[in-house]
């Protein structure tokens, strides 16, 4: 378990696990055992390649799927244990963004009622002050007052994920999970969302659960960042240190893979080939779940799963090397 002795804590995730029995006594180990902390006010990012776990993750902090094992520590209070009001009043502290804005919004409801949909299930505005708060929480994303009586099919992708960024934050929210906010837009759209999402968090004062697999676009809001890999996380360090000296041979080969804008440096790069996909997390063998595919494998990474430990101030690995 990581230490972090920084006062501002808003989250501490504690040897969390989420497994789905999938039948035939087969167990996918989505998450299993993972440990770190979200500070107030930062945005911590948490990326892999897809099926590493993230997502489940995120859902897993935010109380959509139960643990399985483990801790969700919101300001000093399990998560996990949260029933009826106390659980309500949660769910309006903690927000998510979703991954496909197409999906997400109902579509036979005006973007207005998509906003005020957590305002009305909480109870927190009426008539009036309900349509101001509309307006404002358009205003904020930067979209149009008279786009409240319209329908989402009516907007492109970039568009509809600004009504979804006003529909989470219309409740006043702590803490969002930004649950690959940004992967189903066309590349001129995000940043444009990304930058929005990093206006609203310096105006609101919010926290965020950045889940990505795109590494440049994380690099470039994040905080802190957490590499993971089949349910494990391997990396986690300031996003300086991370980018700047990647210690994990996973996060190595993640990042080597990014493109360099300059051609001269582009052209004579050096990458770290990733043999191979990504192993099922059905059922995983003993040892580092990265040996399959780790060029520095050795015997005991077959063996033992390597502990996640500190090997420089803040920084974070899991990997016999260290
Ligand atoms: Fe590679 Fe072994 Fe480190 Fe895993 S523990 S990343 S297999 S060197």
């Amino acid at each position: 378990m990581p230490e972090d002795n920084s006062k501002d804590i808003l989250i501490e995730v504690k040897n969390l696990k989420k497994y789905f029995n999938v039948g035939a006594g087969a167990v996918l180990k989505a998450v299993d055992d993972v440990s770190f902390v979200i500070r107030k006010g930062e945005t911590l990012g948490l990326v892999g390649e897809s099926g590493c776990g993230k997502t489940t993750c995120g859902r897993t902090v935010l109380g959509l799927y139960g643990a399985t094992d483990g801790h969700v520590i919101y300001e000093g209070v399990d998560i996990q244990g949260l029933k009826g009001k106390a659980k309500k009043d949660f769910t309006k502290k903690a927000q998510i963004i979703f991954q496909d804005p197409y999906a997400s919004l109902n579509p036979r409801m005006t973007v207005g009622d998509i906003i005020a949909e957590g305002i009305d299930i909480h109870g927190m505005y009426r008539g009036a002050a309900r349509t101001k708060k509309i307006y404002e929480m358009l205003d904020h994303v930067g979209l149009n007052r008279e786009h409240a009586s319209r329908f989402p099919h009516e907007f492109s992708g970039g568009q509809r994920q600004r009504i979804g960024i006003a529909r989470a934050l219309a409740i006043e929210p702590e803490f969002i999970v930004c649950d690959e906010p940004i992967s189903a837009l066309d590349v001129s759209i995000q940043a444009q969302i990304v930058n929005l999402l990093i206006k609203l968090q310096k105006e609101m004062g919010l926290t965020y659960l950045f889940i990505a697999h795109d590494l440049s676009m994380v690099k470039h809001i994040s905080d802190r960042v957490g590499v993971m890999y089949l349910g494990n996380m391997m990396e986690f360090a300031s996003s300086h240190d991370l980018y700047e000296k990647p210690l994990h041979p996973y996060t190595q080969a993640l990042l080597s893979a990014i493109p360099v804008p300059d051609p001269e440096i582009e052209k004579n790069r050096e990458r770290i080939k990733l043999e191979g996909e990504v192993p099922s997390p059905i059922n995983p063998k003993p040892g580092c779940r990265f040996s399959a595919r780790c060029k520095y494998a050795k015997q005991i990474c077959f063996q033992e799963r390597p502990q996640f430990k500190e090997v420089e101030k803040q920084h974070f690995v899991s990997c016999h090397l260290f």
